[in-house]
């Protein structure tokens, strides 16, 4: 699944069709009437958290890459059939495997930008309000929820909290708060890392808890266990990485 950082590269790309008219629009998207963006102006390229938003005057195209979900631009993948496809005078984007919504009106309305960790509005204070209330949550589901950490994905939440020394199964409530401060910076911090070695391909090789078997800190083994309410892979050391329940 595409995390926040790779939603922000796709906004890069695409910026060279901002103005432009869609000329031509197929694809295999049951939920929108495509046919509506026919003749119409991108007014702008938005993104939050894991969605990607073509903005359209009075309306706005909301893609979502969900786990399998994908793009390219200007060259179709083989024998695929895109579930959205626009084209303009300079260029073709062909979106795969994606959930496509349209969203009426203002598309600030349907957003707090402030709940994205990539976006100048990103507040680390509200963040932390909705980590209080939910004290008995663990900080590894609590950095999946998009509500509190748009953008951040697995691999995010693993290498935070590698970072930072904390148990993905520890309890919000029992994690001092200033070790939440540097969870929450991290958020940020790292997902801005993520990009930055993703626009120069060497996002894999900085790794240093997702996908490892050996820790760097302490030459240990790196535990792989699926955890938290929706199960996802959780890669950490049990002697850098302390548990608070
Ligand atoms: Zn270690």
């Amino acid at each position: 699944m595409p995390e926040g950082p790779s939603i922000v590269l796709l906004k890069e790309e695409t910026i060279q069709f901002t103005g432009r008219k869609v000329l031509a629009v197929s694809g295999n998207t049951q939920t929108i009437e495509k046919e509506r963006l026919l003749n119409k102006k991108v007014l702008e390229f938005k993104s939050w958290g894991k969605h990607f938003l073509i903005c359209f005057n009075g309306f706005t195209v909301r893609i979502h890459f969900l786990l399998f979900g994908s793009y390219t631009i200007n060259t179709p993948k083989e024998n695929r059939v895109p579930r959205l496809y626009l084209r303009f005078t300079n260029g073709e984007i062909f979106f795969y495997a994606c959930s496509v919504r349209i969203l009426e009106g203002d598309v600030n309305d349907y957003y707090d930008w402030s709940g994205d960790v990539l976006n100048d509005a990103w507040d680390p204070k509200k963040a932390k309000e909705k980590i209080k209330a939910i004290p008995k949550a663990l900080i590894c589901d609590t950095l999946l929820n998009q509500e509190i950490f748009a953008g951040v994905g697995n691999i995010i939440k693993n290498e935070v909290l590698y970072r930072v020394g904390v148990h993905p199964e520890s309890k919000n409530g029992k994690i001092p708060g200033i070790k939440m401060n540097k969870i929450i910076y991290e958020a940020r911090n790292y997902s801005f890392d993520f990009l930055n070695w993703k626009r120069q391909y060497v996002l894999r090789k900085n790794w240093l808890a997702h996908a490892k078997t050996v820790c760097q800190k302490c030459g240990g083994r790196i535990i792989k266990k699926h955890t938290g309410l929706n199960s996802r892979r959780s890669f950490f050391c049990t002697k850098d990485q302390k548990l608070y329940v």
